[in-house]
């Protein structure tokens, strides 16, 4: 039982009395006490009422428009009326606010996945999206949600996908902006709403591309020995053969297979380049050793051939120099260099091989050559796999194709660069630079101490250009 209601009856018993009482008296004067007791109760009511409906009036007001006011402060059943309204009011607005909250929580998770979401709703009309999703088709809030999906990514695969109805399967569009694909997702939810998640699959199309590429290229590559080979066989099954045609031909053999070794030991590199953890930096290499295995490997390619020049072992350029990083990688990556230099300057022309530390501390391998250079045009696409600027000649020379496919990993493995200059008819040179935190020892290991750098390659040559 509410506590006012007691004092609240007892009250009303009060002003009825009193009202009476008074109508009674008065109502005696005149001669009709009934009457005057009845006006009196009558008065006595009314004014009751009255005093009641002034609170009631103000709790009205304030339950008309609720505002961060509290209720007023009334007595009896209109403050317990206002006291309850109150708090549920607040109740409410509580809940509602945890609900904002929780929502706001919601899309700011959506907003933070790697994809794109967009919500439609039953006539495709963009209800809301994602700033990924944003990203990809290029919206802006204020100015596309309310519009029709169709009308701002305007992609025929995408309006037919909507058409059909049939989300079983992704659909494959062409970012808006023509710069990249896009891989959309749409399921159907509530009233015909539809959710779309849009993931941007330029980069997987773009390794997918390289990996069928780099499968044709390499099967190509092991066919054109093979069918050599197996022509030959051929040959010595059906033909009978001199002495000397035996020898030749079994010479030609031997060719082709070094030709596969060459090729399958590239690839293996490559894979293992590819698949190993960086080289770390507590390894050290010494640089006289990585230059000694150089010369040897040029020397024995070369044959005599060139005129062939190396930084002397003795050299403080090289004197206790060591580089941090994988011996093996290191050593592969320069022979490759080397060997190209070698192998693509005619004879009596020079190989200059250099080891350096640069004026800003970065440690520089140069391998400079007087051979056939290579046009403008080809130099950012050497390091691709399987690029050869004159394929057969490429071949001729034992070449594989991939030489300065391994030597840029190396490079960057070991956060390092891969610079080429060249000149048709004058010359190529290539170089390795490392990064000064991997350079230490002899009295150049420190930044900007003398530099080491050949001053006759450095006058020679033009700013370098990089490959990445
Ligand atoms: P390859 O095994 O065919 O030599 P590389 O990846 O080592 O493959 O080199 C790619 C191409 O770059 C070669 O086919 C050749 O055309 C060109 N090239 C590389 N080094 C030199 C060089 N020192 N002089 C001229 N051309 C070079």
């Amino acid at each position: 039982m509410p506590s006012w209601l007691i004092p609240r009856v007892l009250k009303l018993w009060a002003a009825l009395g009193l009202g009476s009482l008074v109508g009674f008296l008065g109502g005696r004067q005149i001669h009709a006490p009934l009457m005057g007791t009845v006006l009196g109760l009558g008065g006595a009511s009314f004014l009751f009422l009255l005093r009641d409906l002034l609170p009631g009036y103000r709790l009205a007001k304030w339950l008309r428009e609720p505002s961060e006011q509290p209720a007023p402060a009334l007595h009896g059943p209109w403050g317990e009326v206002g006291y309850r309204a109150e708090r549920l009011l607040r109740l409410r607005e509580r809940e509602l606010e945890e609900q904002r909250r929780r929502l706001e929580q919601f899309f700011t998770a959506i907003d933070a996945a790697p994809n794109g979401v967009t919500l439609l709703d039953a006539s495709d009309h963009v209800l809301w999206f994602s700033s990924m999703a944003a990203d990809h088709f290029g919206l802006e809030p204020k100015r596309d949600i309310g519009q029709r999906i169709t009308n701002l990514v305007r992609a025929p695969a995408l309006l037919s996908y909507l058409q059909a109805g049939n989300f079983d399967e992704p659909v494959k569009i062409t970012q808006p902006s023509g710069q990249g694909t896009l891989m959309l997702v749409l399921r159907a939810y509530g009233d015909g709403h539809k959710l779309m998640l849009s993931q941007d699959i330029t980069e997987r199309e773009r390794a997918e591309t390289m990996r069928r590429d780099f499968v044709a290229n390499v099967s190509h590559e092991i066919r054109t020995p093979l069918t050599v080979l197996a022509g030959f066989i051929e040959s010595m099954t059906h033909l009978q053969l001199t002495d000397v045609e035996r020898k030749r031909v079994l010479g030609l053999m031997a060719q082709q297979t070094d030709r596969m070794q060459a090729l399958v030991s590239d690839l293996l590199t490559l894979a293992k380049l590819e698949g190993s953890p960086r080289p770390a930096m507590d390894r050290w290499v010494p640089v006289s050793k990585l230059m000694a295995h150089v010369e040897s490997d040029a020397r024995s390619l070369s044959g005599g051939r060139h005129k062939l020049s190396f930084t002397s072992l003795d050299d403080a350029a090289v004197k206790d120099i060591e580089l941090a990083g994988s011996e093996t990688e290191l050593i592969s990556a320069l022979a490759n260099l080397a060997g190209n230099a070698v192998r693509y300057t005619p004879a009596d022309g020079s190989v200059d091989v250099r080891w350096a530390i640069l004026p800003d501390g970065q440690g520089e391998f140069s391998v400079t050559d007087t051979g056939v250079g290579i046009d403008r045009e080809h130099i950012p696409r050497l390091t691709e796999r399987f690029y050869r600027v004159d394929g057969s000649r490429a071949r001729e020379t034992g070449g594989t194709g991939l030489g300065l496919s391994i030597v840029k990993h190396v490079a960057q493995r070991h956060a390092g660069e891969l610079r080429i200059d060249s000149e048709v008819g004058k010359g190529s040179r290539f170089s390795l630079l490392f990064p000064a935190a991997r350079v230490r020892g002899g009295s150049q290991s420190s930044p900007g101490a003398a530099p080491a750098l050949n001053a006759d390659v450095q006058e020679s040559w033009p700013p370098l250009r990089v490959v990445k």
